[in-house]
C-alpha cells in the first residue's frame, strides 16, 4: 500500500480529525489511520472555548456543533456549600465572535468524522490500523501498522503527524526514557445523568476544592427527552494516592469518592442525588507530561495530547489540539509539506502549548476556588466581598485566558501562535 504524496495522520481523535479537515481545506492530501476497529462516540463532556470554535467556524462546523452541543452562557464558581464566589459570561455572551460549547466528546468526534467522510471520502479513514512506529527519510516517511489479527502494513507518505493521544507510540519512539504520564495527585470520577436544567440552563460550574473534593458540572445535550431534561456531565476531583488504572473508559466505584460529596445539597442543585443516580461512572487520573523541547524529527511530528498532554483544569486539551491542526495546515500550505513546514509549526506551538501545560498545573481558572478555600478554610462566608474582590478573581481568570490564547482582546486582534492564539 503506497500513498507517497499524502500526509499520514495517526489517530482519529479530536486532533487527527481536525487536522484532516484543515489539510483538506489547504488542498493537501491526507489519510487517517486509527487503531480502534470502529470509531465509537466515547468519553463524556468537553468544553470548546472561543479560540477553538473560531477554527471550527472557519471549517464551517458551527451550525452542526450548535445542533448537538449546549451553547455555554456562563462560567460560575461556588464553594462546597453552594455559595456563589464568582461568575462571568462565556463565549458570545462575553462578546466573543464565536460561542463556547459544552459538548459530549462523542458528539464532537461524530461531527468531525462526518465532515471528514463527506469532504475527503470514506477511503480517507482506515480503522483497525495500529501504528507501531515510523521512520523519516529525506523525501518522506515510512510507517508500520498492524491490524487486530497481527497482519502488518507498511505505508509511505510525505509526512506523518502523530495524533495518537496521551500514550503516543511515536512520542515514545523519540523520547523512550520519558516514562508514563505524570500523576498530578488528583484522581477524577466522571459521569452523566439526565436532569432538569439548573442555573441558566447553560452554566459551567466549578465548586469546592481538591483537598476535600471539587466538582465540575455542566450540561452537554439539550432536550434529551419529552420532559425537557438535559444530559448533565459531572466530574468529581479529589487529591488521592495514584490509582492503578489509566484507561479513559475505566469504570469507577461510587464508594471511592461519594463520601466527599454526600452533604452537597445546594438550593440550586442536589449534587449528591445527581451523583448517586448516575448510571455509569468512569475513573481517570489527572495526568500530564513535562513540555518537550521539540516534536518534529524530519518529516514526523506530534500533535494534540501526543505532543502536550495537560491536566484538564482549563478546558484546553481538545482546544489546543484544534489550534495545532490549524497552525500546521497553514504552514504546510505556505511552505509545502516539508521539514521546514513541520519545523515552523514546532517553533511556534511547542512554546505556546508548553506554557498552557505549566499554567494548568500552577494557575488554571479553578485557582479561584483555591484562593477562597484557603482564606475561609472551606467554611461558609458571610459576604464574598469580604473574602476577595471580583476584580482579583477576574484577574485570575484573565491571566489564564492570556496564556491559553483566548483572552477577548487577543482574539479580537487575532494574535500570534506565540500567545497560544489561533492564527
Ligand atoms: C476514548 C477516549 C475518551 C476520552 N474522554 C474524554 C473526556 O470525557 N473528557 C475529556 O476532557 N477528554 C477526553 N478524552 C481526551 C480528549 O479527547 C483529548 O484530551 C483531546 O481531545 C485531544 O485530542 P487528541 O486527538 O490529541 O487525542 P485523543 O482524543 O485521545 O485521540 C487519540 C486517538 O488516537 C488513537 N490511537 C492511539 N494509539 C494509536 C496508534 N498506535 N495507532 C493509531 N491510532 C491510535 C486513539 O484510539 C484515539 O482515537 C478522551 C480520549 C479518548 C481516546
Amino acid at each position: 500500500m503506497q500513498h507517497s504524496n499524502e500526509v499520514i495522520i495517526v489517530g482519529a481523535g479530536i486532533g487527527g480529525l481536525t487536522l484532516a479537515l484543515t489539510l483538506h481545506k489547504a488542498g493537501i492530501a491526507c489519510r487517517i489511520f486509527e487503531a480502534a476497529p470502529e470509531i465509537k462516540p466515547l468519553g463524556v463532556g468537553i468544553n470548546l472555548l472561543p479560540h477553538a470554535t473560531s477554527v471550527l467556524a472557519e471549517l464551517g462546523l458551527i451550525d452542526a456543533l450548535a445542533a448537538v452541543a449546549v451553547t455555554t452562557q456562563e462560567s460560575a464558581f461556588f464553594n462546597r456549600h453552594g455559595q456563589l464566589i464568582y461568575r462571568e459570561p462565556a463565549g458570545r455572551f462575553a462578546g466573543y465572535e464565536q460561542p463556547q460549547f459544552s459538548i459530549h466528546r462523542g458528539d464532537l468526534q461524530t461531527v468531525l468524522l462526518n465532515a471528514v467522510l463527506e469532504r475527503l471520502g470514506a477511503d480517507r479513514v482506515l480503522t483497525d490500523r495500529r501504528c507501531l512506529g515510523a521512520t523519516a527519510n529525506g523525501q518522506g516517511v515510512s510507517a508500520e501498522f498492524a491490524d487486530r489479527t497481527g497482519v502488518s502494513y507498511r505505508v509511505d507518505g510525505a509526512a506523518l503527524v502523530a495524533c495518537d493521544g496521551v500514550h503516543s507510540v511515536i512520542r515514545k519512539q523519540f523520547y523512550p526514557d520519558e516514562g508514563a504520564p505524570r500523576y498530578s495527585g488528583v484522581n477524577m470520577w466522571r459521569g452523566t445523568i439526565k436532569a432538569p436544567p439548573f442555573l441558566t440552563g447553560a452554566s459551567m460550574v466549578r465548586a469546592g476544592w481538591l483537598t476535600h473534593g471539587k466538582m465540575v458540572i455542566y450540561p452537554i445535550r439539550n432536550n434529551v427527552d419529552d420532559a425537557g431534561n438535559q444530559l448533565v456531565n459531572w466530574v468529581a476531583e479529589i487529591e488521592a494516592p495514584q490509582p492503578a488504572k489509566r484507561d479513559w473508559n475505566g469504570a469507577g466505584r461510587l464508594a471511592d469518592f461519594f463520601p466527599a460529596f454526600a452533604d452537597w445539597h445546594f438550593d440550586w442543585l442536589d449534587v449528591a442525588a445527581m451523583i448517586e443516580s448516575s448510571e455509569a461512572i468512569y475513573e481517570y487520573p489527572m495526568v500530564d507530561q513535562d513540555p518537550l523541547p521539540r516534536w518534529t524529527f524530519g518529516r514526523i511530528t506530534l500533535l494534540g495530547d501526543a505532543a502536550h498532554p495537560m491536566v484538564p483544569r482549563g478546558s484546553n486539551g481538545a482546544g489546543q489540539a484544534i489550534l495545532d491542526a490549524q497552525y500546521l495546515a497553514q504552514r504546510c500550505a505556505e511552505l509545502g509539506v516539508s521539514e521546514a513546514a513541520l519545523m515552523a509549526y514546532d517553533h511556534a506551538r511547542v512554546k505556546a502549548t508548553g506554557d498552557v501545560v505549566l499554567m494548568n498545573r500552577k494557575a488554571p481558572p479553578d485557582r479561584i476556588l483555591q484562593v477562597i478555600y484557603e482564606r475561609t478554610q472551606g467554611e461558609r462566608f458571610e459576604r464574598i466581598e469580604d473574602v476577595a474582590s471580583a476584580a482579583e478573581l477576574s484577574e485570575i481568570a484573565n491571566q489564564y485566558k492570556r496564556v491559553a490564547g483566548f483572552h477577548l482582546d487577543d482574539l479580537k486582534n487575532r494574535g500570534t501562535a506565540e500567545s497560544g492564539a489561533a492564527v
